[in-house]
């Protein structure tokens, strides 16, 4: 399985792969789990999520942005969104990657970028969640949420419970609202833990560590375990349901989703839309190959099936034979 993991990880960082996807539409099944290629498809998914008392969490896709002209396109299609959000009457805020706004570029470049949405968001009294992305950008980003919010309160980024900075940075943010999860990048052995139960045993010290002392807590899995566990701790501590929320991304565990909702917890879904859906598509798949059945069963034709097999299979053999030299 970790040989899967890295092989759609290398997919999702190519970026051919990625520029001829965007020429394809939603594609492989993407559409099962991104909310359509454009504000207005995302606005009519929200509405109807907000209709079952689900709140959102939204996420205009964007990868590869290395041109200051790129990074000014996304951060003005993130303002239109916020005005669409509002418009509509929406129950959203917005999910933002600072890679997407310029952070490879230019910090201070980013940091206007940032300051913008975050203004925008501020006038319709909007959260703005900074989603942490890969280790060399960690740090430049809680730098980002620190300078931002002496301007403005309504921020808050993520804790990847891989990383082995992880309980120090929640303990200094533990005033953000945080989104807690258990990390979705490959990262080395030097900065974050590899093992599976190790990731889940500090995610959930991280959650019982920020709903105990911290603001509010965006709990994001789609781990039944971590979520009953949540669940009995939350009723053994007597914390009320306004602490918290249970966040999933859109298109997975629906069923779980509504569930949740309906047993009264705050829910919040994350939803992605845009053409640039290929790298959020492959991360997913790298997260639970499984996720090749759930997703495309029904799309997925039979040439396809096997290209991608013969790919797998072909990158793994690669990887062997390479460990065995
Ligand atoms: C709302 C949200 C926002 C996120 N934001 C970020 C971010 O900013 N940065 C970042 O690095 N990562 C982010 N992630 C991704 C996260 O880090 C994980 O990679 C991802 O959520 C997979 O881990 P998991 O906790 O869902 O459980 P996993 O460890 O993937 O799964 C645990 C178990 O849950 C069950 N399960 C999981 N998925 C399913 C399914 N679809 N159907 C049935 N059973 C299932 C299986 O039994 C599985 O063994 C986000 C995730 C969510 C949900």
């Amino acid at each position: 399985m970790p040989l899967l993991r890295d092989f759609f990880i290398q997919l999702s960082e190519n970026q051919l792969l990625n520029n001829a996807a965007q020429k394809y539409g939603l594609k492989l099944g993407a559409q099962s789990v991104v909310a359509g290629t454009n504000i207005e498809e995302a606005i009519e998914s929200m509405k109807e999520l907000n209709r079952l008392g689900i709140s959102c969490t939204v996420d205009n896709l964007g990868e590869f942005v290395y041109e200051k002209s790129e990074a000014i396109k996304a951060k003005d299609e993130i303002l239109a969104v916020i005005e669409a959000i509002h418009e509509n009457g929406i129950d959203s805020h917005i999910s933002v990657k600072p890679s997407q706004v310029g952070l490879d570029i230019d910090y201070d470049f980013c940091y206007d970028n940032l300051m913008e949405i975050v203004g925008k968001a501020h006038q319709y009294n909007m959260h703005v969640n900074f989603d942490q992305e890969t280790y060399d950008r960690l740090q430049p980003t809680f730098e980002l949420m620190e300078k931002i919010s002496e301007t403005y309160d309504n921020i808050g980024t993520v804790i990847q419970a891989y990383f082995f900075n992880a309980k120090e940075n929640i303990e200094k943010y533990k005033d953000y609202r945080l989104r807690l999860v258990k990390g979705a990048y490959k990262e080395s052995a030097e900065v974050a833990y590899q093992d599976k139960l190790d990731i889940d045993l500090n995610f959930i010290e991280l959650i019982e560590y920020h709903l105990l002392h911290g603001k509010f807590t965006s709990i994001a899995t789609h781990d039944h375990n971590v979520i009953n566990h949540v669940k009995q701790f939350v009723k053994d501590h007597n914390i009320s349901k306004d602490k918290f929320e249970f966040q999933m991304l859109y298109g997975f565990r629906k069923e779980m989703q509504l569930e949740l909702a309906k047993e009264g917890y705050n829910f919040c879904t994350y939803v992605p839309f845009g053409s640039d859906w290929y790298g959020y598509f492959m991360r997913r798949l790298a997260e639970r190959p499984q996720n090749i059945n759930l997703v495309t069963k029904q799309v997925f034709n039979k040439k396809t099936n096997t290209v991608l097999g013969v790919a797998a299979a072909a990158f793994i053999l690669g990887r062997l034979t390479k460990r065995n030299k």
